[in-house]
């Protein structure tokens, strides 16, 4: 569960690289690169925790580097710490300009590496659970909504290129409010989070995001996921659900609480907006309400490219 954090370390010198590795290595999985191209292409396969990059390196210095890496989405956010030359204050500058977060002189003192990189990856772990936490509903410790429009621009986007297959999931509890009404509220919240465990036995790939979507309303993002499989996977949710047996005496559908379910699937295009999918998931969610409840209904769509807007503009 605790992996230990991950160093990237970039100097054309190898010798540099053994020191700082020697310093480090007890603590860190430790990756390097001797050249500015070998250590941008490193970042994105390995995505370090922190990166420790040299700025003077034939070919790709580290000014260059840094650039491209706070220009790539996956990697902006990497911590990245500048080695000078001691008493390089020209370097330094540049470098915090350039977006790195520190930078330690040559020759390099153990004591003060091992200080400051122990600072910024502590910072970079906060700044990272704060992200998280922004994104997950605290009653489920499922995804929220912001969650679902960051899962939806990303996937859209993604899938767009190999003209790959989105499906998704739309839930909502049946009679939810006169479930509140008889057993009160704190019963109700605790009928939430069950529901949002069974949601999550019910979907197995890692690629798959469950959702809070709204008060009693669900949703699972499924990429790569054909329209077939989305509705079993919606079958097995409405099952699980009816398993939990809790019982509603309010529902005029069943003795127990259940939930009605919609499933849109379509395959993704460049400029695809990711509302389609809501859109029409919400209606075939509304089919499962109008037709009884306790129900899925789903159908395949094709998706229809006017303006390329996405999801969220905060995403
Ligand atoms: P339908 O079968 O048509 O979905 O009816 P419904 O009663 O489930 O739908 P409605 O939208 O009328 O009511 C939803 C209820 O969900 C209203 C509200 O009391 C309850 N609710 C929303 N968020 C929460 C929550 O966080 N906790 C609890 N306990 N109840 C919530
Ligand atoms: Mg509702
Ligand atoms: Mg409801």
């Amino acid at each position: 569960m605790n992996k230990r954090p991950s160093i990237l370390i970039v100097d054309d010198e190898v010798s540099n690289i053994e020191i700082l590795s020697a310093v480090l290595e007890e603590d860190h999985d430790i990756y390097f690169a001797t050249s500015g191209d070998e250590a941008i292409a490193t970042a994105r396969a390995a995505l370090p925790d922190l990166i420790l990059l040299d700025v003077l390196m034939p070919g790709t210095d580290g000014y260059e580097v840094c650039t491209s890496l706070k220009g790539d989405p996956l990697l902006a956010d990497v911590p990245v710490i500048f080695t000078t030359a001691l008493g390089d204050q020209e370097a330094e500058v540049k470098g915090l300009e350039l977006g790195a977060i520190d930078y330690i002189a040559k020759p390099i003192s153990p004591v003060v590496v091992r200080a400051r990189v122990r600072n910024h990856l502590e910072m970079k772990r906060m700044r990272d659970d704060l992200a998280k936490l922004a994104v997950t509903d605290a009653l489920t410790g499922l995804g929220n909504r912001r969650r679902l429009e960051q899962a939806l621009n990303i996937e859209t986007a993604r899938l767009a290129l190999t003209s790959g297959t989105l499906s998704v999931i739309i839930l909502d509890i049946d009679f939810f409010k006169r479930f509140n009404d008889l057993y009160g509220h704190t019963a109700g919240d605790r009928c939430l989070t069950m529901v949002a465990a069974a949601l999550n036995r019910a979907v197995h790939h890692a690629s798959d995001l469950t959702i809070r979507y709204g008060g009693e309303e669900f949703a699972c993002v499924l990429p790569e996921t054909e329209h077939d499989r989305a509705m079993d996977i919606a079958h097995g949710i409405r099952e699980r659900v009816e398993a939990l047996n809790i019982p509603h005496s309010g529902s005029d559908v069943a003795a127990t609480v259940s939930v009605s379910i919609g499933v849109a699937t379509a395959a993704c295009v460049p400029g695809a907006t990711p509302e389609a999918w809501v859109k029409a998931a919400d209606a075939e969610l509304y089919k499962a309400k109008a037709a009884g409840r306790n129900s899925v209904s789903g159908r395949t769509f094709q998706v229809v490219v006017e303006d390329a807007r996405p999801l969220s503009s905060t995403a």
